[in-house]
């Protein structure tokens, strides 16, 4: 069984996330996509994100019942910082192979994660493509020893990011056709992100 694990923050999810793992699903032949809600981002440690149940119901909600995808909330569980070490021992299993998927803006910082040298054994990594990040620079930054278990695959360019979603309804902005209509509601009814971070 392959399964593919997408990590974020999701706060809030957006169709770049979701487009990301359909086409990780796609290009990497994964039976299930696992979208992964962080707890705390260890490199977001001063903005403590939205409460983690408010984000995994917006990942719910936007996957709308899709059949190998599903929200995962291992991570919620424990408590401190999500370090993807720990996500990936968590869904290892003899029989499966666990890919990591990333956008490029998040690929040249794996070996500042916790313990890269094993998450590399645990698991392969596919790649992405982020609008705005080149990710012939990004992979050029990594040793061969990186590179050989990493596969890159393109995505539809969608210019959408949580913080660009937050700052409009900051800024009393629409957000419509940004998210899923589910999670512009709850946006809406929980008064999310009407102040700036
Ligand atoms: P923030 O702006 O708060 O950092 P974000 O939109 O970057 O949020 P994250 O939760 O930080 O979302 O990202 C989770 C993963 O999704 C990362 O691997 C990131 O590269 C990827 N990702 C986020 N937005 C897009 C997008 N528009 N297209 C492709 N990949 C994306
Ligand atoms: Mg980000």
């Amino acid at each position: 069984m392959r399964l593919g694990i997408l990590g974020g923050t999701f706060d809030p999810i957006h169709f770049g996330h979701l487009r990301l793992a359909v086409e990780a699903k796609e290009a990497l032949k994964l039976d299930d996509v696992v979208l992964e809600v962080a707890a705390q981002s260890p490199f977001k440690l001063e903005t403590p994100p939205t409460e983690g149940g408010t984000r995994c119901e917006m990942v719910k909600c936007a996957l709308d019942r899709c059949h190998n995808m599903r929200v995962g909330n291992v991570d919620l569980r424990r408590s401190g910082p999500s370090y993807t070490i720990d996500t990936v021992q968590a869904y290892a299993e003899p029989g499966t192979e666990v890919w990591l998927i990333v956008g490029t803006d998040a690929l040249s910082g794996i070996p500042k994660w916790k313990d890269p040298e094993r998450l590399l054994q645990m698991c392969r990594i596919g790649v992405g493509f982020r609008p705005g990040q080149d990710f012939a620079a990004a992979i050029g930054e990594l040793s061969e020893h990186w590179r050989k278990r990493i596969r890159a695959f393109p995505t539809p360019l969608l210019e959408i990011s949580s913080t660009d979603i937050r700052k409009r309804v900051a800024n009393g902005q629409s957000v419509r056709y940004m998210t899923p209509q589910c999670v512009v509601q709850i946006i809406e009814r929980s008064s999310l992100y009407r102040i700036e971070r």
